[in-house]
């Protein structure tokens, strides 16, 4: 199997598995019709459509760095029920097929803490739970923090501690509050919208950029700003940031990396803000 991956300068960005679940589809779309998102993703008969969660690898010649951490090992056959998981998290299998074990991780950049994110920060191992990537300094906002120490009526259900147990007892939880480069050309900057705390991730390098936003821009078929999730915290603070930032990152002719995406796994936009399926140069496919 070949993992998809994109060279960005000296960084080299690959998308691994961290899980394939479905999810009903009007949550992916919120107010947004079927008669118009269907035409974007085939939803089944119970009206689920299918998603990945991948987990972005970014190497650089000196750091290991992974962009979220999937589902995780960890959820029981009922939870594997309720989501429809239709390929499980092999992060760590998928590592060594590009040469890493989890030893040589040395970031953990949490867009968020939702569990579909943060699942694989601990993991089972031999019937106990570990850290998954036990040498790597994990960075989540403040205000994220604070959401999965006391999180709201909604977070409840989302934000799992068993997710985050081993953070603070180990030592490898780095708190920012605003935008921080975190190494020289990959820098996490604030966004809120989807949550409180949600951040996105800048990579630079060598005049090429790509950025990541999360769930503000989980799949290509959300490319209008005002095609956002149900699941929003924040919704216009997130159609806001979408504006903001499709026409920032498009000036500069950045790449746009997707977490859900089943079939594209980063795109440009051209000057209309569109993707432009007929160029290949502008998409990169599983
Ligand atoms: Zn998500």
């Amino acid at each position: 199997m070949t993992i998809p991956s994109l060279k960005l300068g000296e960084f080299h960005i690959y998308w691994l598995n961290g899980g394939h679940f479905r999810l009903d589809g009007g949550t992916m779309f919120g107010a947004v019709p079927k008669v118009l998102w269907e035409k974007k993703c085939i939803a089944d008969k119970k009206n689920t459509i299918p998603m990945c969660n991948d987990v972005l690898l970014v190497k650089t010649p000196d750091h290991n760095i992974l962009i979220d951490t999937g589902i995780g090992n960890k959820l029981s056959d009922k939870l594997l029920s309720i989501f429809q998981v239709t390929k499980e998290w092999s992060l760590i299998t998928e590592l060594a097929e590009v040469g890493l074990t989890r030893a040589d991780i040395d970031l953990v950049l949490l867009t968020h803490c939702d569990f579909d994110h943060a699942g694989g920060i601990v993991m089972q191992s031999q019937n106990k739970e570990e850290l998954s990537f036990p040498n790597a300094v994990h960075y989540i906002q403040q205000k994220e923090w604070e959401d999965v120490e006391r999180p709201n009526r909604r977070a409840q259900s989302t934000y799992w501690p068993e997710n985050f147990s081993l953070l603070k007892k180990k030592g490898k939880l780095q708190i920012i509050s605003g935008d921080r480069e975190v190494i020289s050309g990959i820098k996490l900057i604030h966004t809120g919208g989807h949550t409180r705390g949600h951040q996105m991730v800048e990579l630079c390098s060598n005049g090429e950029t790509a950025v990541h936003l999360g769930d503000l821009y989980p799949t290509h078929a959300h490319t209008n700003p005002l095609w956002i999730m149900a699941y929003d915290n924040f919704p216009l603070e997130v159609i806001d940031r979408k504006e903001e930032y499709f026409n920032y990152y498009q000036k500069l002719d950045s790449w746009f990396t997707f977490y859900h995406d089943h079939t594209v796994k980063a795109c440009k936009l051209d000057e209309q803000g569109l993707v432009n399926f007929s160029n290949n140069d502008s998409l990169i496919a599983p």
